[in-house]
């Protein structure tokens, strides 16, 4: 393992000494004490690698969150409203963390008292309002060839959800993922999971939304969104939320009469190379891993990117906070994808896709950008 790189309060942005100050009962007090700063996470910390500063680590990071709860410093203290939006809630440290560090959680305790009124990032706040309105973006959706709600729940059937995002931006992965979930429902009146206000400092409303997206969809709900996923997973307990790459692999080996039959893809005469970006709240936070890559393997020659556990820097709106990092964390997926002469680079969050879609133009690669089940799509008989 990398040794750890050793650090200082002082580093990480705290200015005065461990004083015993009362808490200010902004952070659970058990998830804050966790952390025995050993450092292990630093290396996999992709904000860290970028700048190698203590401040933009997980333990950083939770050094600035006690200094914040103990009163050392104020919410108005300028490292601390920079760190708060600098973290990509990725989740990459927990994978590594001894102590058991439950850093998501924490980052949504911060996020829901730092952004708060005038603190509140606009875009954050723009998309935390856009998402709520469901309505129009059902109807927008539909007009850009999203599926059709197909009425009341059956409790006995898989229940599609329609992500706010994917229904207005990627409408035709709903219609893709229908060919292979034929006795799905479509629920109509789908609301927000919550993710997106969990993420962004409303994690309290973000709870209600999804139990009210829950009682929309009684029964086994699947997402196509890695996050969506994630949270609702979190929320509503993961034997009932699947995400698609997950359910549809178990699916087919419990029943592989279910499975429709796929051709292997290729592109100009040989296999296609397909390559994958993890969704990070998917695989760092529900540990679902293998089986995208299974799926992939079914009909194309998979590349494993050695960046693709990495986060690509879209997480949710970071890359509209932190536009220069954003890109940064993004750059050595596309540098692999470009030596790898990948065909297509598989995406599993509706953020993802948009994400490695303007980084793919910005640096000119002939990689196709495409949901998982889009993939699946092209295999599928003519
Ligand atoms: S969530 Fe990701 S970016 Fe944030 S501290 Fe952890 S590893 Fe670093
Ligand atoms: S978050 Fe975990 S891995 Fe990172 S310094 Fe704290 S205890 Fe160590």
């Amino acid at each position: 393992m990398t040794a750890a790189p050793e650090h200082s309060d002082a580093e990480a942005g705290s200015t005065l000494t461990d004083s015993a100050l009362k808490p200010r009962g902004i952070f659970d007090p058990d998830l804050l004490a966790a952390c025995i700063s050993c450092g292990f996470c630093l290396p996999v910390c992709p904000t860290y690698a970028q700048t190698k500063a203590e401040a933009d680590s997980p333990r950083g990071r939770i050094t600035l969150m006690r200094a914040l709860d103990e009163g050392r410093l104020d919410v108005d203290d300028s490292t601390l409203q920079e760190q708060a939006g600098r973290c990509l809630g990725c989740r990459r440290c927990e994978t590594v963390c001894p102590a058991g560090v439950k850093y998501g959680e924490l980052l949504e305790q911060w996020r829901d008292h730092q952004w708060r009124g005038r603190h509140t990032p606009p875009v954050a706040a723009a998309l935390r309002a856009g998402v709520r309105v469901t309505p129009a973006l059902t109807a927008g959706g539909l007009v850009r060839g999203a599926a059709r709600p197909t009425g009341a729940a059956d409790p006995q059937r898989p229940h599609l959800m329609l992500g706010c995002l994917e229904r207005s931006l990627f409408p035709k992965v709903s219609k893709a993922v229908l060919k292979f979930l034929p006795d799905a429902d479509v629920p109509a009146g789908q609301g927000c999971c919550g993710a997106l206000h969990a993420h962004n400092g409303g994690s309290v409303e973000a709870a209600e939304m999804a139990q009210r997206l829950g009682a929309t969809m009684p029964g086994t709900i699947v997402s196509t969104s890695g996050g969506c996923a994630a949270y609702l997973a979190h929320q509503l307990g993961h034997e009932r939320v699947k995400e698609i790459s997950e359910f549809l692999l178990a699916r087919w080996e419990a029943d592989p009469g279910s499975m429709p039959s796929l051709r292997r893809l290729t592109v100009d005469g040989r296999p296609a190379r397909v390559g994958l970006k993890d969704s990070c709240q998917l695989r760092n936070g529900l540990g679902v891993i293998q089986p995208p890559r299974a799926l992939i393997a079914k009909v194309a020659d998979y590349v494993e990117l050695p960046s693709a556990g990495v986060c690509c820097g879209g997480a949710g709106t970071y890359s509209m906070l932190q536009p220069e990092m954003s890109k940064a964390v993004l750059d050595p997926t596309l540098v692999q994808a470009r030596e790898a002469d990948l065909d297509y680079l598989v995406a599993l969050n509706v953020v993802c896709t948009r994400q490695l879609q303007a980084g793919v133009k910005r640096a000119r690669l002939r990689v196709k950008v495409v949901h998982l089940v889009e993939l699946l799509e092209l295999a599928l008989p003519d």
